[in-house]
């Protein structure tokens, strides 16, 4: 290394650490490594977030700690994170006994503040996104395959409430938070041209339709139908129209249909009575529906056409779903369910999104709007994500 080298080097360092530090406070900038050793021991960082104390479903600030960055984390000072309706079904332990406090949020969006000592991936000042995955074992095939929700050792570490060795809390805190520490493969660049604010959605909406829809494998002018147009399910209709289907939406809100139309819908059907779906039996060549409630499947898997396929994203209550096993044999129709999607597949949605001018539909808000706006979801109000700004935690 030339002597103007390592003064590149070390000037870059000095600057990364002043990045660092302009919003956070640290005892030394030497706390950022703590994975280098000697003077770096004990230095997690500060955070500030909303969080579950209980089951009531009520986010109060909460500071607390991340991990040191290791050397192949990255630092994200969070800029803005949105609000999964997954957020409130799990701090309200409808998917099981919780462990509080529990900071949720799966679509997190901000720039990367500090770098361990191995990650090339990132650079200070990058754009940077997480979603639904802070870790796996990178070993297993799944995970080699960038399909890492699916690591067959059972290692997938989930972004919030998941146990988690590192974490000084012992389990995962999510993204209604100042900052998160992440290592470097589970998070994702944010190109220029898309605000950080209309890209945190693409981080659970974006990619839990955008893996099924590419699934699908549909040609253009198919019939696309998608059920439960809410944070999915507008996304699942602006993607599916951006690829060419010929979408139907079919929704239980009537004051939701000129919205549904503006997203490019060919026809939205309010699903008051389900002798609506009559006209549509057998018409689809696929549905998506993010429906996160029980609900009673067999009218909705009617309109698909036989042989074709419904594809289940919403996550109900308790995870269970009852279904009409005639309704599904009556058409052969294909049934299944997805999950989130791996990180290379992440990726690509950010970028799709960015390059095509797919967006989500946001309504900004400040933090301590978020029990407000967490009501309005369960009501069916939310138009269609609420994204937090993170400088108001
Ligand atoms: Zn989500
Ligand atoms: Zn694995």
């Amino acid at each position: 290394m030339s002597h103007q080298d390592k003064k590149h080097t070390r000037r870059d360092f000095i600057q990364q650490v002043a990045v660092a530090g302009a919003g956070l406070t640290f005892a030394g900038p030497v706390n950022l490594f703590g994975g280098t050793g000697g003077a770096a021991a004990g230095g997690n960082i500060p955070s500030r977030g909303y969080a579950a104390m209980d089951a009531s479903g009520i986010l109060k600030p909460w500071d607390f700690e991340r991990r040191p960055v290791g050397d192949h984390d990255i630092l994200i000072d969070v800029k803005y994170a949105s609000i999964c309706h997954s957020d409130i079904h799990q701090m309200k332990g409808d998917w099981g006994p919780q462990q509080y406090p529990q900071v949720p949020g799966h679509e997190i969006a901000g720039i990367v503040a500090a770098v361990g000592s191995k990650v090339t991936k990132f650079k200070v000042g990058d754009r940077a996104g997480v979603g639904c995955m802070v870790d796996s074992c990178m070993k297993c095939d799944s995970c080699r395959h960038g399909e890492e929700q699916f690591c067959e050792n059972g290692q997938t570490v989930f972004t919030y409430g998941y146990p988690m060795k590192s974490s000084p809390t012992g389990i995962s805190q999510g993204g209604y938070s100042t900052n998160i520490v992440v290592r470097d493969h589970f998070a994702v660049h944010i190109p220029d041209h898309i605000s950080l604010q209309e890209a945190a959605p693409l981080l659970c909406a974006g990619i839990t339709t955008y893996s099924p829809l590419m699934r699908a494998d549909f040609k253009i002018g198919d019939k696309v139908a998608v059920a439960g147009i809410g944070g999915l399910g507008h996304m699942a209709v602006k993607l599916a129209v951006s690829k060419g289907a010929e979408v139907y939406a079919f929704t239980t809100s009537p004051d939701k249909v000129d919205d549904i139309l503006s997203f490019g819908a060919r026809e939205v059907i309010v699903v008051d009575d389900f002798k609506k779906m009559a006209p549509y039996k057998g018409m689809m060549d696929y549905m998506i529906c993010t429906i996160p409630v029980q609900f009673n499947v067999a009218p909705y898997v009617s309109v698909v056409k036989p042989g074709g396929t419904f594809t289940m994203v919403g996550m109900p209550d308790g995870f269970e779903l009852s279904l009409n096993n005639l309704a599904l044999a009556a058409s052969r129709v294909n049934f299944n369910a997805s999950l989130i999607g791996g990180m290379p597949e992440t990726q690509e949605v950010v970028h799709y999104c960015a390059d095509n001018n797919v967006r989500p539909r946001i309504q900004i808000i400040r933090a301590e709007e978020v029990n407000d706006a967490w009501a309005k979801v369960v009501n069916k109000e939310a138009r269609y994500r609420y994204v937090i700004d993170a400088a108001t935690i």
